[in-house]
């Protein structure tokens, strides 16, 4: 559902990504884990449209939203986002929030569209409530919420369970695993921590300075490292 072809971006002398595809099937999730500074999060703006193609092509569900002479813009390529610094809006209730992505359905289509949406997090009792009445975690469920009710192909995530205690991070993790499973979208989540790409990810993808060392599943990863900075990586986890 979502193909990126040899893509790189530079920001100025600095190539972010250098030359990287990738591939992500309906249903499927696949994470993005690398040390700081490698480039996951200007790969997902690429994905995304938020940053402007320099070189290669993206695809989503089969139509060519980003290469030379096409850069269809965020609003009009069928993805959900969940940003670290892609907050709620604060004027705005919780169901005001969700239905911001829906203005094209009809009122009352949108907001069943977005109450169900809501369920899904376990979140529809706060419909009303405004994020600053909020935790953490239940603004990280209002944002997947909001992310899924326009029902995208893909999903792009860029670290959203930082900011939560580990107990909670562990629970938000575990119910958004089943919500993507049922919703069967490609999703692409950047992590930095090893323990939850292996859990999450039915392959992991590992960058380096722009670049993707090894792409495979979880286990290949861990079983067998295709050198010794992807051993490195993984070799924390017991
Ligand atoms: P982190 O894990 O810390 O979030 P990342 O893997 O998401 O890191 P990116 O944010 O994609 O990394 O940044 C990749 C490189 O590009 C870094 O060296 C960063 O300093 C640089 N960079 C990112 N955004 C810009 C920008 N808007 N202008 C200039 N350089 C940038
Ligand atoms: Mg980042």
């Amino acid at each position: 559902a979502l193909a990126m072809e040899r893509v790189s971006h530079s920001y100025a002398a600095l190539r972010a990504v250098d030359d990287v595809s990738l591939s992500i099937a309906r249903g499927e999730i696949v994470c993005l884990v690398g040390p700081s500074g490698c480039g996951k999060s200007t790969l997902l703006r690429i994905a995304a449209g938020l940053e402007r193609l320099q070189q290669g092509s993206v695809a989503l569900a089969g139509r060519l939203v980003a290469g030379p002479h096409v850069q269809v813009p965020p609003e009009r390529r069928s993805i959900g986002l969940v940003f670290q610094d892609y907050a709620l809006f604060p004027h705005l209730d919780v169901l005001r929030n969700v239905r911001f992505g829906l203005h094209k359905l009809a009122p009352a289509e949108a907001t069943r569209r977005a109450m169900d949406a809501l369920a899904q997090v376990g979140m529809d009792g706060y419909a009303k409530s405004y994020v600053h009445q909020l935790s953490g975690g239940q603004q990280q469920r209002v944002a997947l919420a909001r992310a899924l009710a326009p029902r995208p192909d893909v999903l792009l995530l860029d670290e959203p369970f930082s900011g939560l205690d580990s107990q909670l991070r562990a629970q938000i993790r575990d119910e958004t695993l089943h919500l993507l499973k049922q919703n069967g979208i490609a999703t692409l989540l950047v992590t930095h921590d090893p323990e939850e790409a292996m859990f999450l990810g039915d392959r992991i993808a590992l960058m380096k300075q722009g670049r993707l060392v090894q792409v495979g599943r979880p286990e290949d990863l861990y079983l067998r490292p295709s050198n010794s900075f992807a051993a490195g990586f993984f070799g924390e986890i017991n």
